[in-house]
This record gives C-alpha cells, sequence and structure tokens, in this order.
C-alpha cells in the first residue's frame, strides 16, 4: 500500500469510488479506506438504483440526465473489467402517476427547459399500458391504522408523465465494483476491514488519518464519502459547526413482493414513482415487485443516532405501510404472509439536497448528504468532486468563486455551488427522497 497517497477517500460505496475514479483521471494516487470488507457493501448495496430525471431544482434534473448518459456508455466509461461484467441499466421506462399536484407542471417546464424526453400520458393510455393497476388518486397517504384507509378511492389520478429513458440498474454493488477496477487500473488503492477513528490535522490544514488499530496515514487531501456515517467524520474532523447544511442517518425499508401472476412486471411493467399514495415502485428479477416510501407528511422519519447500532430487522408496521399502499394501487396483489426486503440507511441532508464541497478545514472534502437519491448520479458527482477538489488545490476559493464543471457528455456547465455546505435550505427542495 502506498503509504503517501494524494487523496485518502474515507468509504469505498458508489459515491467514494467514483470519486476515487474521477481523481485517478487526474493523476493522483488515491487510497480508498472502508471499514467493511468490500467496495459496494454499505448503503449502496441496498439502493433500488432507479434512474430517473423528475427533481425539484433545475440543477438536480440537469444533475440527473447527465448521468443518464454515463450509464448508457457504462462499459466504455469503466473500461475494461475482470469475469463479474458490468452492471446493466435496464431502460425499462418512468411513470410518474398524475393527480393534478402543482409539482407536476414543474416536472415538464424542467423537462422543456432541459430537452428531456417525456410524454403525458391520459388515464386511458395509463390504463392500457398499467392494466393491473387501480387508478384512483388516493391523496392524501395515511397511516394504515387511520379508519379512511382502506375508504373506496372515488376521484380518477389525471394521467401520467413518461419518460422514455428512466430505469434502474440492476446491481448496484457490481456497479461500485466496476468503479473501483476503473480506479485501481489507474493506480487507485483500496484498503478494506479499516476503520477510520481519526482525521488529523497540521498548521490549519488537514494531514491525514489514523486507523482504529493505531496505523496513521497521511495524506494532504482527505474527502468524506462515509454515506450514513458522514455526520461522524465530520465530527472528527471538527468542520460540522461550519456547514450550514448537516447530514444524518436515517433508516429506510425496502420490500420485495410477486408481481400479479398475469402481469409480466420485468418484462412490461415500468419504475413508477406514486407519490398520490406515498410510495415508488419498480420490477425486481423473477417477475417481483420493489417498493419503497416516497417519504409521506404522515409517515415518522425514523432518525438514526448510531448507525453502527440500529434496527436491522424489518419492522411490521412499515412492512404494512407499504405493501398494502401497493395493494391499494394493485388489487390484485398477493400479500406474502413472510415479510421480505432490506434494511438500510440514507445519509440524509437537511433539504435533501447533497452537499459536495470543501469544507471549512482546508484539504478537507464533503461528498456526502446524498439523501436516498444520489446512486444514480454517482459517476457525474465523481468528475463534479474531482474538478472541485483540483480547483481548490491549485488555488480557488470556492466558497466565494463557485467552482464551474463543464459535464462531459451533455457539456452542460454545472455551478457546484449548487451543493454548498453554506446554502441556504433550498426552498424548491420536495424535502423528501425526491431531492
Ligand atoms: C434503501 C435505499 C434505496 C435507494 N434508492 C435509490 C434510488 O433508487 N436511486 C438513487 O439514485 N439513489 C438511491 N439511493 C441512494 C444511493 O444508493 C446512495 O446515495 C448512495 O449509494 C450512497 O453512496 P455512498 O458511497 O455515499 O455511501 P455508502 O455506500 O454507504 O458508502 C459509505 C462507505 O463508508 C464506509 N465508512 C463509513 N464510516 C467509515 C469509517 N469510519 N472508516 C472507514 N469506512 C467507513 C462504510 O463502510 C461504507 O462502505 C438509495 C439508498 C438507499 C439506502
Amino acid at each position: 500500500m502506498n503509504q503517501k497517497p494524494d487523496a485518502i477517500i474515507i468509504g469505498a460505496g458508489l459515491i467514494g469510488c467514483a470519486t476515487a475514479y474521477e481523481l485517478t483521471k487526474r493523476g493522483y494516487k488515491t487510497l480508498n479506506i472502508d471499514k467493511l470488507p468490500a467496495a459496494g457493501f454499505g448503503s449502496t448495496s441496498n439502493s433500488c438504483a432507479i434512474v430517473r430525471f423528475h427533481y425539484s431544482t433545475l440543477d438536480g434534473a440537469t444533475m440527473a440526465y447527465e448521468n443518464y448518459f454515463y450509464w448508457k456508455d457504462w462499459e466504455n466509461y469503466i473500461g475494461p473489467v475482470d469475469e463479474r461484467g458490468y452492471a446493466k441499466f435496464v431502460e425499462c421506462g418512468f411513470v410518474i402517476f398524475r393527480n393534478g399536484d402543482p409539482s407536476e407542471q414543474n416536472f415538464i417546464n424542467l423537462f422543456e427547459q432541459i430537452g428531456i424526453p417525456y410524454e403525458t400520458w391520459s388515464l386511458e393510455a395509463l390504463r392500457e399500458r398499467f392494466p393491473i393497476g387501480d387508478l384512483h388518486s388516493f391523496w392524501p397517504p395515511q397511516p394504515i391504522d387511520d379508519e379512511t384507509f382502506w375508504d373506496e378511492p372515488t376521484t380518477p389520478l389525471t394521467g401520467g408523465i413518461y419518460n422514455p429513458q428512466g430505469g434502474y440498474v440492476n446491481d448496484p454493488q457490481l456497479a461500485t465494483y466496476n468503479l473501483m477496477q476503473a480506479a485501481q487500473r489507474n493506480g487507485g488503492e483500496f484498503l478494506f476491514n479499516a476503520e477510520v477513528v481519526e482525521v488529523r490535522k497540521e498548521n490549519g490544514r488537514v494531514s491525514g488519518i489514523t486507523l482504529s488499530d493505531g496505523t496513521q496515514i497521511d495524506a494532504p487531501v482527505v474527502v468524506n464519502a462515509a454515506g450514513p456515517h458522514s455526520f461522524i467524520i465530520n465530527r472528527l474532523a471538527g468542520v460540522e459547526e461550519g456547514m450550514k447544511i448537516k447530514t444524518n442517518a436515517l433508516r429506510r425499508e425496502v420490500h420485495h413482493v410477486a408481481s400479479p401472476k398475469r402481469f409480466n412486471f420485468n418484462q412490461d411493467g415500468f419504475v413508477f414513482s406514486d407519490a398520490d399514495n406515498g410510495i415508488y415502485f419498480r420490477p425486481e428479477t423473477g417477475n417481483n415487485i420493489l417498493v419503497g416510501s416516497a417519504d409521506p407528511e404522515c409517515d415518522p422519519k425514523e432518525w438514526v443516532d448510531n448507525p453502527d447500532e440500529y434496527q436491522t430487522e424489518l419492522t411490521d408496521e412499515l412492512w404494512k405501510t407499504q405493501v398494502y399502499r401497493l395493494a391499494r394501487r394493485i388489487p390484485e396483489l398477493e400479500i406474502p404472509t413472510k415479510p421480505s426486503g432490506i434494511v438500510s440507511m440514507y445519509d440524509a441532508s437537511s433539504d435533501w439536497i447533497p452537499v459536495y464541497d470543501q469544507s471549512d478545514l482546508p484539504g478537507f472534502y464533503l461528498a456526502v448528504g446524498t439523501s436516498g437519491n444520489q446512486f444514480k448520479n454517482a459517476a457525474g458527482v465523481g468528475h463534479l468532486m474531482a474538478t472541485l477538489i483540483d480547483a481548490v488545490e491549485k488555488g480557488q476559493n470556492h466558497d466565494e468563486d463557485h467552482v464551474q464543471v463543464k459535464m462531459p457528455y451533455t457539456g452542460v456547465v454545472l455551478n457546484a455551488g449548487f451543493y454548498s455546505r453554506l446554502r441556504e435550505l433550498n426552498t424548491e427542495s420536495s424535502n423528501t427522497v425526491m431531492g
């Protein structure tokens, strides 16, 4: 192992590996350190890995659309890999159920502005393509113990918005492994089963890290890409106080159920945004459906104080909440007696928009607060982080003169200041996982 890297990246999840790959392309000798045994074994491995473009902000939607092209070009972007092969982007299309909420027009305006292809579907068109759906509105979502929960809905949805380029990535852990291999090819190194317990400083600058076994590794640049542990690393570095936007770990469950047999969800299904009903859902291998929460206001948030000790079993309450909501949308759904799914955490920021930034400690950088919505963006985030780090290390004061990042596929220039830790809470944000 190189004992004097140019940059240490704490975390080898999707964001840490993408940042490593992009830094190595710019000539940095990187070292990713992760306390788990392999790349992408943290929250990334539980990601639904949905690729969609309807964000509430122009910058959010622009970044998401740029990353569609990374996924389309994945094999070329990554280069040669070993026998495990490449993660696959399944471009099955994305449907947003419409119930007349004003956010729908905002999404359409952003699609128009950016040039993201979309179609508006009538209720009839939606019914044709999703024949197993109950296309009534369930708004507002209710807790399952609310006495109105099973009330017969009476108001129809108004139709759908369809993005043909939406979809999902079939194997988030493999996508991370792909990025790790690409970084390694450029000389990037990885240290696993190693926990960072100290961020060291010297002369007012970061100077390296210390591991739990006492090993010290020095580097002029340290990047926090610790996912749901990001707030702990920020406290170790003493930079949390200087951030207007904070990050915290938020517990999440995603559940798996079989699709009704008469509809081949894998072949004919889409990824669905069903905020009307408090959920999102997508096809999963073996004619299954994967269902997660769209963060309706009525559901309590489960903040986690200690991400190393949290409830990792599925709970009956959340299982019923998400699967019963899905059963309202798909009345033929058979509800299994045994819950199945995953428990994981988001690294949620104060306004559900990430922090990609420098920090108050020179040399210490932040790739945090991914808020359950940055899987799709990882490669573009790696590009943004590496461009930002390189510019700041060469003397630019990003807090005063925001780094402008030209994105390689669409050619659009993103203002990295959008992700600043010093921003006011973004009032355009949905304040949900939608970003
Ligand atoms: C259930 C779920 C569903 C999601 N669905 C979607 C989706 O559909 N679409 C989308 O775009 N995004 C989605 N996301 C979000 C996306 O998956 C995350 O934003 C992304 O995977 C975060 O990657 P990361 O590298 O920041 O974090 P992680 O993958 O968690 O990596 C952080 C790493 O840091 C390591 N680490 C932490 N502390 C230390 C330490 N002290 N020392 C050493 N190592 C340390 C951890 O072991 C971990 O491996 C979802 C997330 C979850 C949890």
